[in-house]
């Protein structure tokens, strides 16, 4: 199943087959719920169409914090149910996809106060709820053990804990759930948005479909539509006429990026400030970044950016818990904002309200997956198919194949991810690629590393960087392309390779060498290559910091 052709030739055929046969199934929307989705009921045998408007994980679900996690923080709410969930979950993501869903260790520090007694029967129960392995388990860590991973940590630190998380790429995760539910049958195109849905008779029986590459439109006709819009779930609902039974409550959220030599953290640490404020600092390559806000919004959809309100406050945070470090904005690498779709709840702040997930039904027959999170996507899934199948009126089983089959990049052929991971990076280092890029590319792809090394096979030339110091290399673009259906320098940059959010330059220097391998495979004229490097520098400039870009 691993490398199947999932282009443009895939895509359009995928838009036309949709239009031919009516579905059982419409997905609207391609991040994380909507692919999880998709791959359900492909896996349960329907046929299904996913349709994304730009790209996969082009909203929340590349914005994220990129945590698979068990929902320690939720024990607080007493929200029992979703931690014995998203602990569940993440076993199964560490199953069907060890490759993307790495252990984290995260230091809980505790300070001069703060009861020791209190927080130890509460990791204590969160390990009974998760079934936490004895890795898992969480230890008692004396104040020089957490100074050891954590040195410039605020004082007066008393001691603490460390717990297990577990980190992933939330853009990856959503595409490999694309491309398992391409590789089971599902229909699926990004860059095509649905413009008005299909109501006859008072019933809806499809939406019209705009491809946004051609501007070419189609009516797709299917049983059930589910609208997995995240942030956009409201205006999508209006678009069969209805309102919406509740209001989509937006919280947005900020992450600051540093150099890890700035801000030294050897895995992750929960921060506290003298002032109350909480958030975290997570390790990821020579990287750590640090989260988040969770402020209504209010803006626009499209893009949200980091404003100069959060940033402050993110940065002022980052500053209090480690003050001798003398962080100042110019530190600041990168930043992102994510909108996370909560069901509003009266009168409670973005921060209170419940992560927990809901399906609406319009009185059309539109159903509507609202909230939720990344760890929970594929128990949404479940829920979202209970509805489809009362839809139409069949038993469409129960969904434990989506629990036991790989994601396409966990299928390394019998080797464990730790051997396979040591034996890739070896034969990379060998064939002369930088020690940054085997890092990224073994963390990120799996079994797709080893296509790049297929690549590297027929011409060395597809494992040279991108750009001298880039972490990417050529071959990643032409596998974005042919096998990840990028379609624009942006879907390559920011969600195949990472390169927006996770380099010093935002990938810039990459972005010509990028530009004409994907130009030379999808066709683009001269024109076309400068206009999509003008739309990536502007794409680029919302990931610096807002007065430096
Ligand atoms: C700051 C932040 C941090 C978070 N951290 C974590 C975390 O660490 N762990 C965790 O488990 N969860 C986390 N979450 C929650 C998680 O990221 C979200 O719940 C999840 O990504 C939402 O996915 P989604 O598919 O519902 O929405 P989205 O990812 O936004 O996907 C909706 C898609 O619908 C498409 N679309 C919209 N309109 C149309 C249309 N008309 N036609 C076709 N397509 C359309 C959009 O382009 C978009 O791609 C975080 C959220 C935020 C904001």
């Amino acid at each position: 199943m691993t490398n199947l052709p999932f282009g443009p030739a895939e895509r359009l055929a995928a838009l036309e087959a949709m239009t031919r046969q009516p579905l059982d199934l419409l997905v609207i929307g391609g991040g994380i719920t909507g692919c999880g989705l998709a791959r359900d009921a492909a896996l349960r045998g329907l046929a299904v169409g996913l349709v994304e408007k730009v790209d996969f994980a082009y909203g929340t679900s590349s914005r994220s914090s990129k945590l698979v996690h068990g929902g320690v923080r939720y024990l607080a709410y007493g929200d029992v149910g979703l931690v014995r969930e998203s602990a569940h979950e993440r076993k199964v993501l560490g199953r069907i996809a060890p490759h993307l869903v790495h252990p984290l260790p995260f230091l809980f520090p505790l300070f001069r106060g703060d009861s020791a007694a209190k927080f130890r029967v509460g990791f204590s129960m969160f390990d009974k709820l998760a079934g936490s392995t004895r890795q898992e388990r969480h230890r008692v860590l004396k104040a020089n053990e957490i100074r050891e991973r954590a040195p410039a940590l605020r004082d007066p630190l008393t001691g603490g804990f460390e717990f297990t998380e577990y980190i992933t790429d939330d853009a990856r995760l959503t595409l490999e759930n694309a491309l398992s539910a391409a590789g089971h049958g599902a229909l699926v195109a990004n860059h095509a948005a649905v413009t008005s849905l299909l109501v006859e008779d008072g019933r809806l029986v499809g939406a019209h479909v705009r491809d946004e590459l051609d501007g070419a439109t189609r009516d797709v006709r299917a049983a059930v539509v589910v609208n997995a819009t995240g942030p956009w779930a409201e205006e999508t609902v209006g678009r069969g006429r209805s309102p919406a039974p509740k209001h989509v409550l937006l919280s947005k959220g900020v992450h600051l990026l540093f150099h890890a030599d700035r801000l030294p953290v050897r895995d992750a640490v929960a921060l506290k400030s003298p002032a109350g404020r909480e958030g975290f600092a997570i390790r990821r390559w020579s990287y750590v970044y640090v989260g988040t806000s969770d402020v209504a919004h209010e803006g626009q959809l499209e893009q949200p950016v980091a404003d100069q309100a959060a940033i402050k406050d993110v940065l002022r945070m980052t500053q209090d818990c480690f003050p001798s470090l003398g962080l100042t904005e110019a530190d600041v690498v990168a930043t992102w904002a994510g909108l996370r779709p909560l069901i509003a709840e009266e009168g409670k702040a973005p921060r209170d309200t419940s992560r927990h997930d809901e399906v609406w039904r319009s009185p059309e027959g539109l159903l509507s997956i609202v909230g939720g999170k990344l760890t929970t996507y594929r128990r949404m899934a479940e829920r979202v198919m209970e509805h489809v199948g009362t839809e139409l009126g069949r038993d469409l089983g129960d969904s434990h194949l989506t629990a036991e089959v790989l994601l396409p990049g966990a299928e390394l052929g019998g080797r464990d991810f730790a051997t396979f991971r040591d034996a890739t990076a070896a034969t990379f280092s060998a064939r002369g690629v930088p020690a940054a890029a085997v890092e990224r590319i073994t963390w990120l792809y799996g079994a797709g590393a080893d296509e790049l090394l297929r690549l590297g096979e027929s011409d060395p030339t597809w494992l040279q960087p991108l750009a001298p110091g880039s972490a990417a290399v050529r071959g990643e673009v032409r596998l974005a392309v042919e096998q990840a259906m990028a379609l624009t320098l942006a879907d390559i940059l920011d969600r195949r390779t990472g390169l927006l959010l996770f380099s010093d330059d935002h990938g810039l220097a990459a972005a010509p060498a990028a530009a004409a391998i994907a130009g030379g495979l999808l066709g683009w004229s001269d024109a076309e290559v400068t206009a999509q490097l003008d739309a990536y520098r502007h794409r680029a400039r919302g990931a610096a910091l807002p007065d430096t870009g």
